[in-house]
């Protein structure tokens, strides 16, 4: 019996004890009794002591105790990986990618104060799906943008002495410098100051009320000027406070126009019952189903008195409200800035509908009843998802300025690298669920997960290769390694449920599956003992070993490329690849075994990803500068 037989059956044993051994048929226990049967006289022949099966044993169950620890800390766990599979439908879904247009949206962050944690968090979001769509060979076109109108804005902008486009044009700035540092690779950003967006704003407002949805009417109710929103039962306290400002509410009474929400009722609740994936996660979906319930009631679309605003095109002494002028970004985003060619009627050709919107749960019910009822009225298509996102805590407690917690962006990527950053939010908070981030966690999950596992894996393996193959692949290539190796299977199947779970905008699984095959081969590399081969003639044997590890670094590195590009490209540098290669990379290809080829020479390895030694200590050198 070979070699990859043991690391077969060491491989079944060890997923049939991580895994739910009920909920994965493949894995039973039986699977598991005759592995390990198999596998103590497997050690006997070879001559291998007891001691060795132990030690195998005592890995196990130390890869157990930190998958419980994980747990813990609210990440998906092992078993769930094991569960993921794709459906035909899906199958057929991420097919269809090659060679599309994919439009995938961020909100248009209102551009009344400076970019924060909360509004990167789901921009990161979107670079990852556009760079993971991108090696789909799609051609995502990735919006992001500002809300530039409204009082708000000119109140700001009043605050600073600056006529309110000015004063977005510095918001603006201040946007565009943090995504740059955190690698956002967007490939339109929208101003809702731009001509064209005002025009076509006027054309879709105007589609609307000649269809004979905006109407005329009086509102008398409670105002929140934070807000800039009418208040009723639910947004208000006992004593008429805002219950999001905490702050009186003044009454008004205005001449508005109105959008005829009430008469798309039935629409949207049947667009709901036909397509239950159009609103996610689930609970976000059991929300707007609750609001549906409660009835719909007609919005403003209008304001008679600001200033500051789009005006209406069939009543200019109105200006149109944030509903129509901010949702209205995602459709004049696919249009150049220029003000020429803009027509509702071209959406189509330009990719639209939208693959996802990305939006933070407050602004749910905007995305999933206003703006698809508004899209129905004009006779356009609608998205195909809305995801809300949860909330960002930090070390437990809601996020801001007046608690004095605030998280800042520029200062996180400033001490510890974008990737780094990146990796946390993306992969340390399941995507959908309120997420908390905490230093010492960030430390933790960051260190173990790319400098440990994966950097590590990358750094041994390049070293033994280096002393005894002087840096050079000795084989034609990783395909050479047996179909049947543990890894190359264990490879194989991750590459499957990471694209599902990044499809399925399920993040943080789709990280996990990489982490736990880096973690598998650096747990192979522990048992083979590469290194004692070499010395006891057993070379064949450690250099399989040792590719073999290698080509799963490769691996790993495309299926996080989207989340950590930086650290990606540094493992395939490392790899002898250049640069044009990995920026060039598609997952059908890159994603399979046997991509790493003879011939390529590697450098004596770096470290890619050094480990964040401590807080204080990065505090202490932070101060000093
Ligand atoms: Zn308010």
């Amino acid at each position: 019996m070979s070699i990859s037989r043991i690391h077969i059956h060491l491989c079944f044993a060890q997923q049939a004890l991580t895994c739910v051994q009920k909920t994965h048929s493949f894995f039973k226990p039986c699977h598991f009794n005759r592995s390990l049967g198999k596998l103590g006289s497997l050690f006997k022949k070879r001559g291998k002591s007891v001691a060795a099966s132990r030690s195998y044993k005592a890995s196990l169950d130390r890869h157990q105790i930190l998958n419980r620890e994980q747990k813990t800390n609210s990440l998906s766990d092992l078993s769930k990986i094991w569960r993921i599979s794709c459906n035909d439908e899906e199958r057929a879904e991420l097919k269809s990618y090659e060679g599309r247009r994919v439009v995938l949206t961020t909100p248009l962050y209102y551009a009344n104060a400076s970019p924060h944690m909360g509004s990167a968090y789901p921009t990161i979001a979107v670079d990852v799906l556009s760079r993971f769509y991108r090696l789909l060979g799609a051609k995502p076109v990735f919006i992001t943008g500002t809300d530039e109108h409204g009082e708000k804005v000119a109140t700001a902008a009043a605050k600073h002495k600056k006529s309110p486009l000015e004063h977005c044009d510095s918001v603006v700035e201040q946007f565009l410098n943090l995504w740059n540092k955190f690698g956002i690779r967007f490939d339109r950003f929208i101003r809702t100051t731009e001509k064209g967006h005002e025009a076509l704003v006027s054309q879709f407002i105007q589609r609307v009320y000649d269809n004979g949805d905006i109407y005329k009417d009086t509102y008398d109710g409670l105002y929140c000027v934070d807000c800039e929103e009418y208040k009723d039962g639910e947004g208000l306290t006992e004593n008429n406070l805002c219950k999001i400002h905490r702050k009186e509410c003044v009454q008004r009474s205005e001449e508005n126009y109105f959008f005829a929400l009430s008469k798309y009722q039935k629409k949207l609740e049947k667009l709901l019952d036909e397509n239950p994936l159009f609103v996610q996660p689930p609970e976000r979906l059991n929300e707007v189903k609750g609001w549906l319930r409660q009835g719909l009631r007609d919005f403003a679309v209008s304001r008679a008195n600001n200033v500051w605003g789009i005006p209406v095109p069939f009543d200019p002494t109105h200006s149109v409200y944030v509903w129509f002028d901010a949702l209205s970004g995602y459709l004049s985003a696919l249009f150049a800035c220029e003000e020429e060619g803009i027509s509702l009627d071209r959406l189509s050709d330009l990719g639209w509908p939208a693959e996802v919107h990305i939006i933070g749960k407050d602004i749910l019910r905007f995305h999933a009843l206003y703006w698809p009822a508004m899209l129905m009225s004009g006779g356009l298509q609608l998205p195909k998802r809305v995801f809300g996102h949860g909330f960002l805590t930090k070390d437990g407690m809601k996020m801001g300025k007046s608690v004095g917690n605030t998280l800042d962006p520029v200062e996180l990527v400033d001490s510890y690298g974008k990737d780094a950053v990146r990796f946390y939010f993306i992969r340390g908070i399941v995507f959908g669920d309120d997420g908390d981030f905490s230093r010492e966690r960030f430390i933790q999950v960051v260190n173990s997960e790319l400098a440990n596992n994966i950097g590590n894996l990358l750094h041994r393996s390049l070293n033994l290769l280096g002393k005894y193959c002087e840096f050079k692949i000795p084989v034609s290539s990783s395909a050479v390694v047996s179909a049947t190796h543990p890894l190359r299977l264990t490879a194989e199947s991750m590459a499957e449920k990471a694209k599902v779970c990044y499809h399925r905008l399920d993040f943080a699984t789709a990280c996990e599956t990489m982490i736990h095959l880096a973690a598998e081969a650096n747990q192979y590399i522990a048992y083979e003992q590469p290194w004692a081969c070499f010395k006891s003639g057993e070379a064949n044997k450690a250099v399989q070993c040792l590719v073999a590890c290698l080509e799963t670094v490769r691996i790993v590195a495309t299926g996080l490329s989207p989340v950590t590009p930086e650290f990606s490209k540094q493992i395939y540098l490392s790899l002898g690849y250049p640069e044009e290669y990995f920026k060039m990379l598609f997952w059908d290809r890159d994603m399979k075994w046997g991509g790493l080829k003879a011939g390529v020479s590697f450098d004596r390895p770096k470290v890619i990803f050094p480990k964040i030694v401590s807080y204080e200590e990065t505090l202490s050198s932070s101060l000093s500068h």
